[in-house]
């Protein structure tokens, strides 16, 4: 979709086109009127006065709206008519409305500390960014959840993340920074770093009296380690880090052909609580064609082999992958919650490029695609609730990724990353924590080094970073 776009004032280019992205995975935009061009839109401001215009120059036809608004409204009113606009041209609605960032949750959060009742918070998503209702009423009891999880956490506690970003095998719709490599010898130098980057910060961290409220070693594949190094991991965690009032300890074992007795051992002697082994289909036709390299029964064994030790179970689910209908992903859904583990993630696939491929089977899967209602209803039927959203860009059919639990086994640490709340702190090659600055609200990303390699080979450099960032964040810590 090639699509021209004229501003006058460039001041809410960013929001038009999230909006027009929202729409059309593909857009794509031209810098002048040509042939090949699908749609023009046109935004005019001047003072007060906004009009929106939409072109559609092989078809013919053209959608106009014009209004006035107040400066401080501009930029939601601008976005409401160029939804509008688009909506009413091609005849259908976003579940999502206006909203395009990755948080949703956000807004009822915010709304909800600064007292507002929760009738005028379910408006703020409906009338104002034409949030479908249920979704709404998703947010707001998710915002809830949030609050009773976090709000007595101690204020000088933290989650902690550890990453291991390799994997025996490359998924085909993987889009994380991820090596494949079973390299025995690459993983132990790789662990090797990462153990002198624990010391590091853990000691750093221990020094001023910092707790650990949840654990989470995700990645990649972290059970690619071997029993060993696993149990090396575990035990450098809980010397170097304050973990004596850890709530929550979370190993992503995520590829079920990675996962042995000795490791499930080695996670339980360590101290792991949580434990996630991902399906993403029960069809071993799409395992195939998505070139995980795994099968059902695989995942079946291992799942069984894991449930032996007591952790809390996460699996995930991927809707939209190659080649599944929505009946498929049901399916799947349906066989996951017969095994009953605590946690069932749902997840939206995301195309990282847009390709004109996508966009057809987006188009196609609007179609036919109800959203995750009935996947919703099954799971409330069956005594889940979800704990936990976000939303990534150019996912298939606009959808979002939600954790679903038990009641009283939300996941801590996913609560915590998403809320804007805790402090992260983050280790290893790709890991990005984050410092919460309460006074301002602002939050600061802390990034060490996306470079597995370079990490390995420069890891002195990297806690050196890192070390000053935390020494200049010392309102926080
Ligand atoms: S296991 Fe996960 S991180 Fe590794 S390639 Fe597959 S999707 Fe990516």
């Amino acid at each position: 979709m090639n699509i021209f776009l004229q501003l006058s004032k460039t001041d809410y280019e960013r929001q038009i086109k999230n909006i027009i992205y929202a729409f059309f995975l593909s857009a794509e935009f031209v810098a002048c009127r040509t042939q090949e061009m699908d749609l023009a839109l046109f935004v005019e401001i001047l003072q007060d006065k906004i009009s929106i215009r939409l072109e559609n120059a092989k078809e013919e036809w053209i959608k106009e709206k014009s209004f006035s608004c107040k400066e401080e409204q501009r930029s939601i009113e601008i976005e409401q008519a160029v939804y509008e606009v688009i909506s009413e041209a091609y005849g259908y609605i976003l579940s999502w409305g206006i909203l395009t960032g990755v948080r949703p949750v956000k807004i009822a959060s915010r709304l909800m500390k600064s007292g507002v009742a929760d009738e005028q918070i379910i408006a703020e998503y409906t009338d104002r960014r034409f949030v479908d209702a249920e979704k709404a009423k998703l947010c707001l009891s998710l915002a809830k959840t949030e609050n009773n999880c976090l709000q007595n956490m101690p204020k000088n506690a933290v989650a902690l993340y550890v990453h291991i970003p390799i994997c025996p095998h490359r998924c085909k719709y993987c889009s994380f920074i991820s090596k494949q490599s079973t390299d025995q010898y690459y993983i132990a130098q790789y662990l090797n770093a990462l153990l002198q980057e624990i010391r590091a910060i853990g000691a750093y961290f221990s020094n001023k009296n910092i707790l650990v409220d949840s654990l989470y070693i995700g990645g990649g594949t972290p059970a690619l380690l071997d029993a060993d190094m696993i149990e090396k991991l575990l035990f450098e965690l809980v010397q170097y880090f304050d973990t004596g009032k850890m709530r929550e300890a979370t190993f992503e074992a995520g590829r079920a052909d990675c996962i042995t007795v000795e490791k499930l051992e080695a996670m339980k002697e360590g101290g792991m609580s949580r434990i996630c082994i991902n399906a993403q289909s029960m069809h071993n036709e799409t395992l195939q064609s998505i070139g995980r390299g795994l099968t059902k029964e695989e995942f079946l064994h291992a799942y069984a082999l894991a449930r032996k030790y007591s952790f809390a179970m996460n699996v995930d689910l991927i809707y939209g992958l190659e080649g599944e209908n929505e009946s498929m992903f049901y399916d799947s859904l349906e066989q996951v919650i017969s095994l009953q583990p605590e946690n069932i993630t749902l997840h939206t696939l995301a195309y990282k490029k847009k390709a004109k491929d996508f966009e057809n089977k987006m188009r196609r899967e609007r179609e036919h695609f109800t959203g995750f209602d009935s996947a919703y209803g099954l799971l409330k039927k069956k005594g889940y609730v979800p704990y936990y959203l976000y939303r990534q860009k150019h996912a298939v059919s606009g959808g979002e990724n939600t954790g679903f639990c038990k009641e009283g086994t939300e996941g801590i640490y996913n609560i915590s990353v998403l809320s804007d709340r805790v402090n992260i702190i983050a280790l290893g090659a790709g890991a990005v924590g984050k410092i919460c600055e309460k006074n301002t609200h602002r939050i600061r990303r802390v990034d060490g080094c996306q470079e597995i390699d370079f990490y390995i080979q420069h890891i002195h450099e990297v806690i050196h970073k890192k070390r000053r960032i935390y020494e200049a964040s010392n309102k926080v810590f």
